[in-house]
């Protein structure tokens, strides 16, 4: 069986934490984006010194160069079975590449769970990881910006796959496993069973 997931939610909604379980549970990576940035960044690589500034603001680094790295990420053998996105697509622009690469290869993504909190509980949130974790790009200024990106870009796109009835709209606020369970249920119904307990 394989299982194209994708999840989204804003910054602060507990997606990447999510996500690690729900991959780890139907045995496919995580594809994030923003880790694949950042740990380009850490390295020192070309991309990463491209990318550092707009990271730094909040801002979407250009679809074009997202969208080749991805499609080389899906590539891989490990993503054979199924993978989980994490933070991508975030535009319309995205969703069209990642249809044409999918449908490219007689795929299609079976569900996109979508992590709803509301905006004041993820701000709380993004302020308290920037001071455990202190991420450059958690500064007041680039959260609201990321949040406006992601109300304003983002969340639409969520229409589109909700047009071909995909989408699980999961309620994220409440305790990690009990959301985690929400989710596995919501698959479950949809007939996408995890492949470890
Ligand atoms: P995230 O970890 O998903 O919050 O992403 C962190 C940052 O990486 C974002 O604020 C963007 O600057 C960049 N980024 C991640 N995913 C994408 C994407 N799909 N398109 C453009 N920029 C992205």
């Amino acid at each position: 069986m394989t299982a194209r997931l994708l999840i989204v939610g804003p910054q602060g909604s507990g997606k990447g934490t999510q996500g690690v379980r729900i991959a780890e549970a139907f045995g496919v990576p995580v594809v994030s984006t923003g880790d694949i940035f950042r740990a380009n960044i850490t390295q020192g690589t070309k991309l990463g010194k491209k990318v550092t500034a707009i990271l730094d603001k909040g801002d979407l680094v250009p679809d074009k160069l997202t969208g080749e790295i991805v499609r080389d990420r899906l590539s891989q053998p490990d993503a054979e079975p199924g993978f989980l996105l994490d933070g991508y697509p975030r535009n319309a622009a995205q969703v069209k590449d990642l249809d044409a690469f999918l449908t490219a290869q007689g795929a299609s993504l079976d569900a996109v769970i979508l992590l709803e909190v509301p905006r004041e509980e993820s701000m709380a949130r993004l302020q308290l990881r920037a001071t455990e974790q202190g991420r450059t790009d958690d500064t007041p200024e680039a959260i609201a910006h990321r949040l406006d990106i992601y109300e304003n870009e983002t969340a639409p796109i969520v229409d589109a796959y909700g047009s071909r009835g995909i989408v699980e709209r999961i309620d994220g606020v409440g305790g990690l496993d009990e959301i985690t369970e929400r989710i596995f249920a919501a698959l479950a119904a949809r007939g996408l069973d995890r492949v470890v307990a």
